[in-house]
């Protein structure tokens, strides 16, 4: 047997990409299965940005480039940062990265030394505690419950700092959650941070162009400027552009940590993809018409299945302020019991039992650090959702 490295021991694999691998088992088998476990926009990339991808292949942009961007795609980051956020950043603020997942990676293997804690409001992105744990570093995970919004509130931020805190991760809207900080919660978040000098935050905005009805994304270095030099704003064209295959995530922050990212990435993955560089600077730069259009058939989506799930007997959940998931309590089924007479006792046997049952796959709550909580996202076909819904709903009649 391999004597693999003892970091190994400490982290898991991602439970998104265990149920994913079960589910295509079931689908092999000739079971439908549909999905709700992705984080993926089911739009295609729209089409002037392929076609710049294409035009770059044609052109041969297939070398080597700079290791943290072209300067064309920084500079495409910097009006940006600019026009959506009123952020200024120069060019070497910024660093772009193989998925906005990189960036997060690379900036903390710069910051992170062992034991640092770095705080993290659950639920979370089932990524940052491995992230922090692989960098040697200690995950503070501090609960924000339903109760809350799911948000981290000031008080709760003042009580996690020690003086070991190295970083506060904030994600809004988030993921699995949706749900969005409004400008006065970052500001009071803030009056905390401006206390403590020695905390970084890391701020992914991943979802920022996914935000409903009248709940407007706002960011914490626009917001609080005084912390401007202590905060790495990240961004990515995944989520909100349909990109997710081609990998281009970037981030805004101090020089001294971008150029310390661009070392980590340089002896990494040197750049990313150069063709996938090309096309994120049309994304950046050229016609955003489609984002309205998304974002409605995403808030359709959204309200349809709130509604559908709030009237099964046992799930509930809140109509999230953005990103494309629905974070739903499963407490109301704990203690019911399958045809085949086994006891529901978490949101693991809850995900389980729609995949065999429903043959719907969600993720349970335990694998973004609340149970007993299940995620479906709601970034599916429109009719696949409707059917996905009226199976869970069959399926929990089933129970007893
Ligand atoms: N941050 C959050 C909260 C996410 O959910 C994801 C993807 O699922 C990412 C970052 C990374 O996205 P990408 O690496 O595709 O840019």
């Amino acid at each position: 047997m391999t004597t693999l490295a003892r970091r190994m021991g400490t982290i898991a694999p991602s439970a998104t990409i265990e149920i994913s691998r079960r589910a295509a088992e079931l689908r092999r088998e000739g079971l439908d299965i549909i999905s709700l476990s992705q984080g993926e926009p089911d739009f295609d990339t729209p089409t002037h940005i392929a076609q710049a991808g294409k035009r770059a292949i044609d052109e041969g942009h297939t070398r080597y480039t700079d290791v943290d961007g072209t300067p064309e795609l920084k500079q495409a980051v910097v009006a940006k940062f600019e026009r959506d956020n009123g952020l200024h950043y120069a060019t070497d603020q910024i660093s772009v990265g193989t998925g906005g997942k990189q960036v997060i990676f690379n900036a903390l293997f710069a910051l992170i030394d062992p034991d640092d804690e770095v705080i993290i409001p659950a639920p979370y992105w089932v990524s940052y505690p491995d992230m922090v744990r692989l960098a040697g570093g200690m995950p503070v995970c501090v609960e924000c419950g339903d109760d809350q919004g799911f948000k981290l509130t000031p008080e709760q931020l003042e009580a996690a700092i020690t003086p070991k805190t190295k970083c506060l991760i904030l994600n809004s809207p988030g993921n699995p959650t949706g749900a969005g900080y409004h400008r006065e919660e970052l500001v009071a978040l803030g009056e905390v941070l401006k206390r403590h000098p020695g905390v970084f935050v890391i701020s992914d905005d991943i979802y920022e162009y996914l935000a409903y009805d009248d709940w407007a994304f706002a960011t914490l270095a626009a917001v609080v400027p005084e912390l401007f030099e202590r905060v790495l704003t990240v961004n990515g064209v995944s989520k909100g552009y349909a990109m997710t295959g081609w990998r281009i995530g970037f981030g805004g922050g101090p020089k001294d940590l971008i150029r310390a990212m661009a070392m980590l990435q340089g002896q990494m993955t040197t750049n990313p993809s150069a063709v996938s560089q090309a096309a994120a600077v049309e994304a950046l730069n050229g016609p955003r018409d489609f984002l309205t259009e998304h974002l409605e058939i995403f808030r359709q989506r959204r309200d349809m299945c709130t509604e559908a799930i709030n009237a099964i007997d046992g799930l509930s959940c809140r109509a999230p302020e953005g990103a494309f998931y629905l974070f739903i309590s499963c407490q109301g089924l704990l203690g019911r019991q399958t045809p085949e007479g086994d006891v529901l006792e978490s949101d693991v046997d809850v995900a389980q039992f729609l995949l065999e049952q429903a043959h719907v796959a969600v993720v349970p709550g335990t694998a973004f650090g609340l149970a007993p909580w299940c995620r479906i996202s709601f970034a599916a076909a429109t009719e696949r959702l409707g059917e996905a819904c009226a199976r869970i709903d069959q399926a929990c009649r089933t129970l007893t």
